[in-house]
């Protein structure tokens, strides 16, 4: 797997040049030259990178592809979209989102009042807002507001209740007017099919959201009643997110279609949009065999259109407005967490620790003999001696018959042999060799926390595609498992063989070495916990400009360690008060060194949690304005 997947999971947005990968667009910079450029400037531990060039290639992939599928079946009903913001709510994320979408009235959809806060504040006017979820007359007060404002703004009815709350609002808010302004109304449908996967619950018979047949009677009703039938103008419904296929989402258009169009015939004649919600599926997978989506955006395009039209035409009412709310599919492949590897944890299994003595005990000098002149042909039967030899020599260990020396010689030896049996024999692969190299799996401390930086990995197994920034030219030999920085047992990527990962043996006391963790840029960053306290990563923003030169920007560096604790509400006025006192009430410390030492801790409270040792030079490096 030299190109770990690339070719799968990178849509052609990364390169492998040489010994780097890099960014496939303009000047082609490595992902290892910007990695430097920001930690030349102080900032160490894990960096979030975001390629708003990537969030463009969603946007106008999205656009163009419904373009030509309307043209395709001369389709009449025209193609919106919106963001959800719960995908991703960073300024950093939402600011480039709303700068590259500027051509196609791209909207935002709003599930809380503060993400309604955004929507209505970042949105261009004319552009579509969708506000779903629970809302109480105060959320439903806001929508009004944004009506006020000149937003095109749609209020999904999630239950009976809501509906009620929005005649209420609706009287507050035009009291005193000649022309009633309200946002427009939606009405979210509970479907009988259901999503598949593990984020199936948001649709089906079960779901959280939506009404019945009976309810959407009832809306009706209660809609004609208060002539606010002409409010009514979308159907929505949500099937779930990453969904892998492509049938739950076909159920559901002839569920919803026919939900729309027989309410057009009823009287709703306002009626005229269809929104699908979210749920097209990124592709995580590195290897062919764990792929999770297996259509394509054109299929999902083609379909929506095709059935629309359909029902439309047996039913006689016109074509609807199509939006979507795909989140996932914009966000996720803006973002490549980078992160340093700090070290290496079976280095010790190194020939340059190997200590012969000048008599070894015989079992020892048969290791060293069978590490010597292992080959393909003698591979399996040497490794099999080694083994058969290592129980020998532990067992004489435990008896006293031979020292700790010769024990760690036994230990490294037979490492040895094992990781360079399975070289020899990589073309065979047997379940013994499979569990040979579970034993020799190399561990790597990589700076970063799972918790916050892949919390899905941690939550739903879900698998996010890994891979180094350089050493690309050569094959990596390590099968690896990553060990973030948390004490947290569970922080741990483990080596997996339904997702097997090698990583290169390096040295790390002679380079860096960092890994990339890309498609993170949906749900990971708001979804990220502190566990341990470790904080959202310190992110840029890489642009690239008309001449193709990229330029770092909107840097923000990941909160020291005071903002930590003010965020969990500790009184950080105490707690510097207490530092203090207790460094200079200490009858262990000196005048002098208390100066000192408070001044150490002051340059310690200004940086994250994160690590800042970097093996590769040797020395704990300083802080930013040090
Ligand atoms: C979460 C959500 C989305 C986004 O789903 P993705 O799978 O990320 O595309 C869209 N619409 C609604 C109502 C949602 O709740």
């Amino acid at each position: 797997m030299k190109n770990f997947g690339l070719h799968i999971w990178g849509d052609d947005n990364f390169v492998i040049e040489d010994d780097t990968v890099n960014i496939n667009h303009a000047s082609n910079p490595s992902l290892l030259q910007l990695t430097q450029e920001i930690r030349e400037k102080g900032y160490k531990g894990p960096l979030l990178l975001r390629f708003p060039h990537l969030i463009q290639k969603q946007i106008d992939t999205l656009f163009s592809t419904f373009a030509k599928a309307k043209k395709e079946f001369g389709y009449r009903g025209n193609f919106h979209a919106v963001f959800p913001l719960k995908v991703n709510q960073f300024p950093n994320f939402v600011h480039s989102l709303i700068e590259v979408s500027q051509t196609y009235r791209y909207g935002l959809e709003a599930g809380s009042k503060a993400e309604l806060i955004i929507a209505i504040t970042k949105t261009p006017l004319g552009a579509p807002i969708t506000v779903n979820g629970f809302k109480d007359k105060e959320m439903i007060g806001l929508c009004f507001i944004g009506a006020k404002m000149g937003h095109n703004i749609t209020v999904t009815i999630e239950g009976i209740g809501e509906l009620k709350s929005i005649l209420e609002v609706y009287e507050e808010f035009n009291r005193n007017s000649d022309t009633p302004i309200s946002p427009k109304i939606g009405i979210r449908i509970r479907l009988h099919s259901t999503g598949i996967g593990m984020w199936a619950k948001s649709g089906g018979y079960s779901s959280k959201f939506g009404l019945t047949s009976t309810e959407l009677l009832e809306v009706y009703e209660i809609l004609k009643e208060h002539t606010l039938l002409e409010n009514l103008w979308m159907v929505h419904f949500h099937i779930g997110s990453q969904m892998g296929d492509i049938a739950p989402l076909k159920k559901a258009l002839r569920e919803a279609g026919n939900i729309y169009a027989d309410l057009k015939r009823r009287g709703a004649h306002a009626l005229s949009a269809i929104n699908i919600g979210g749920g097209l599926a990124v592709e995580y997978a590195q290897h062919q065999h764990t792929r999770e989506r297996n259509y394509a955006l054109s299929e999902f395009a083609n379909d929506v259109i095709y059935l629309m039209q359909e029902i439309a035409k047996s039913k006689g009412v016109d074509e609807p407005d199509i939006f979507t709310e795909s989140g996932r599919y914009i966000a996720a492949s803006h973002s490549v967490l980078v992160a340093p590897v700090l070290e290496l944890f079976s280095q010790e299994y190194h020939e340059k620790s190997l200590r012969p003595k000048e008599k070894n005990p015989p079992l020892i000098q048969e290791l060293f003999d069978l590490y010597n002149t292992i080959k393909r042909t003698n591979a399996r039967e040497y490794l099999h001696d080694a083994l058969d030899h290592m129980e020998s020599l532990l067992t004489l260990f435990d008896l006293g018959y031979i020292d700790l020396e010769d024990r760690s010689n036994t230990e490294i030896l037979v490492n040895l042999i094992i990781k360079r049996a399975i070289s020899l024999l990589k073309n065979e692969a047997t379940d013994e060799l499979r569990r040979l190299q579970d034993r020799i799996q190399e561990r790597y401390l990589v700076n970063f926390s799972a918790f916050q930086s892949l919390p899905d990995f941690w939550g739903l197994s879900q698998h996010f595609p890994v891979m180094p920034l350089n050493h690309l030219s050569s094959a990596p030999t390590n099968p690896a498992s990553l060990w973030d920085i948390t004490c947290d047992s569970d922080g741990e990527i483990g080596f997996d063989h339904e997702h097997p990962l090698y990583l290169h043996d390096v040295d790390l006391n002679k380079e860096e070495y960092f890994v990339g963790f890309f498609l993170t840029g949906a749900y990971q960053e708001i979804l990220g916990m502190k566990h341990n306290l470790f904080t959202h990563p310190t992110e840029a923003v890489i642009r690239f400009d008309e001449a193709g030169n990229y330029h770092i920007e909107a840097l923000i560096e990941a909160q020291n360690l005071m903002d930590v604790l003010d965020d969990l509400d500790y009184d950080t006025g105490i707690i510097d008060k207490a530092l203090k006192q207790r460094i200079e009430e200490s009858e262990a410390i000196s005048p002098e060194e208390k100066q000192e030492l408070l001044g150490k801790i002051y340059l310690y409270l200004s940086e994250n949690s994160y690590l800042k040792t970097s093996q590769a030079l040797g020395e704990t490096e300083q802080g930013v304005n040090a």
